[in-house]
């Protein structure tokens, strides 16, 4: 649905903060693609667009892709703005040249949800999900486009049900542009891990949308020209078991209907293991990758975190469940815990050895507001406001060790002969577990064989002649062509080129260790 009873016309420009380079923006993989130029469509902006008015004209910009331009600051009325505390510096940048234009300025999201005070300069706060803050904005800049005297900050009382969320505006985002496609079925988790902000932000009691829903979102997506795979940014996809189950089949009876074109991935509880109902109705739905937040294998820092969920089964075990279900498994790491002892980082190659995991997200502890972890250090005095450091918290450990620690596990965990090994053994050992889907002319479209063919050139050339790892490429090049693996090759490649050349900038100590950090760092994509 759509919010209802406005009358004026207002011209909305929807503006997307580009992302400081991480483990997760992948941008080192874009040269290696057919166009993409950016990680994933963001949901909440795309919400928003399609919730407002029909008849408000709505320009959406991924400064991700392009900058805003004077044009489209000359053509708005209004400015929404959203994104996550990584952007922070980005989303108060697109608020200073908005208001050049004396243009009004909304910022939304979760970032603005957590710490208000983050903000200053935007006219309007919007705190909480879609709700009646929502209505109460729109209806404010119908009334009345110009800036505020004041801020005015609206909070969500009353949210609107998920099952009356409108599809994203998938149409207004150049979707072939995105490195995957992103749907969300589920907000909010049960568990209360001490760092994690999900279950204050969004709730303990899971909100869902329809299988429906889901199905036309899909439907839309793959409209928009989406390729590849779409990734499920629920918090926890398991965060309720029964709405899990319950979707699965819709899920594979779309696959069967469009012919297995994409591939699904999501975020879930390593708990997941336990139930292999759910894991063998995710591997008939075609999902090849899970993120797991495994955090640390230590099990007395899994305790301390209020992790012990990721016990119910050994971890080791668990991991292999999912890989046996045909999953590639994907895993948080978090250094700088109160548990750190100066071994961690050996141990942590250690596990990394014995998972054969090949994508792991190791990340310094930082304590997000609102959080229990923040409320605990601010209690312990320990929180430490200061932008040129890569973490808030004061860790037991010395600072530099811990940065030293973050630093040589990059530099070791992604050295190519070993991060290829890991993914030799994903193909070897996981990817023979999935489905074998039906060679569909959805999936062996002319389109799809282009966009093979253009990916490989790419790699052969930038990789496999322009590259400086090039006798490790060509080791497990070979392999894969001479088995026939030529998907395996493209998609192993790609994340692993651009692990390898992040982990070489991590190791050099130009990129933060934390994904949360408020240090400056050049982002990917220059603003205008
Ligand atoms: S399980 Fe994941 S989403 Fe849930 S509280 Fe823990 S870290 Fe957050």
């Amino acid at each position: 649905m759509r919010v209802e009873g406005i009358e004026n016309v207002r011209r909305v420009l929807c503006v997307f903060p580009r992302y400081t380079s991480s483990f997760g923006t992948f941008e080192y993989a874009y040269p290696l693609t057919a166009g993409v130029q950016a990680f994933m469509p963001p949901q909440g902006l795309l919400l928003i667009a399609a919730y407002m008015p029909a008849h408000w004209p709505v320009r959406f910009i991924d400064e991700n892709i392009r900058p805003a331009t004077a044009e489209d600051f000359q053509w708005a009325e209004a400015v929404f703005v959203s994104g996550m505390h990584i952007q922070r510096q980005q989303m108060n940048d697109i608020c200073r040249r908005a208001h050049a234009f004396d243009l009004t300025v909304a910022i939304g999201g979760p970032s603005v949800s957590a710490c208000p005070d983050y903000y200053p300069s935007f006219d309007y706060l919007h705190v909480g999900e879609l709700g009646d803050a929502t209505n109460e904005l729109i209806a404010r800049i119908a009334r009345d486009p110009s800036r505020p005297e004041q801020q005015v900050v609206l909070k969500t009382a009353d949210r609107l049900d998920m099952t009356k969320f409108p599809i994203p505006a998938y149409e207004l985002a150049d979707i072939r542009h995105y490195f995957l496609g992103s749907i969300q079925y589920s907000s909010g988790c049960p568990y209360q891990c001490e760092f994690c902000d999900i279950p204050g932000l969004y709730g303990r009691n899971p909100r869902l949308k329809s299988p429906q829903q889901i199905t036309a979102e899909l439907d839309k997506l793959l409209e928009c020209g989406i390729t590849g795979s779409v990734y499920f940014v629920d918090d926890n996809f398991i965060g309720n078991r029964k709405a899990a189950l319950e979707l699965l089949p819709h899920l594979v009876k779309w696959q069967k209907k469009t012919g297995y074109v994409l591939r699904f991935s999501c975020e879930a509880t390593l708990n997941i293991a336990k139930r292999p109902e759910i894991l063998a109705a995710m591997r008939e739905a075609f999902f090849a990758t899970i993120f797991c937040g495994i955090e640390t294998p230590d099990p007395v820092a899994l305790k301390a975190m209020h992790k012990d969920h990721n016990m119910m089964v050994p971890i080791m075990e668990a991991i292999q469940t999912l890989n046996r279900f045909g999953m590639e498994v994907v895993s948080g790491i978090i250094l700088g815990l109160d548990t750190d002892k100066p071994e961690t980082g050996q141990h942590l190659l250690e596990f990394i050895e014995a998972s054969q995991i090949p994508l792991l997200t190791i990340n310094l502890l930082q304590a997000l507001p609102g959080t229990p972890l923040w409320d605990r250090l601010k209690r312990e005095n320990r929180l430490i406001e200061d932008e040129g450091r890569d973490s808030n918290v004061d860790f037991h450990l010395p600072y530099e060790d811990v940065v030293t620690t973050w630093r040589a596990c990059m530099g070791s965990a992604y050295q190519p002969d070993k991060l290829l090994a890991r993914y030799e053994f994903q193909i070897q050992q996981t990817y023979p577990h999935r489905i074998e889907p039906p060679a569909s002319r959805e999936r062996s479209s002319w389109r799809n064989v282009k966009l093979g063919l253009t990916m490989l050139r790419n790699i052969f050339w930038k990789v496999g002649v322009l590259g400086d790892y090039k006798l490790e490429f060509w080791k497990f090049a070979l392999r894969r062509l001479a088995r026939g693996e030529i998907e395996y090759l493209i998609s192993s490649v790609l994340v692993a080129h651009h692990l390898i050349m992040f982990a070489r900038d991590a190791s050099r100590g130009h990129t933060n260790a934390s994904y949360y950090s408020l240090k400056l760092q050049e982002a990917a994509v220059p603003a205008e």
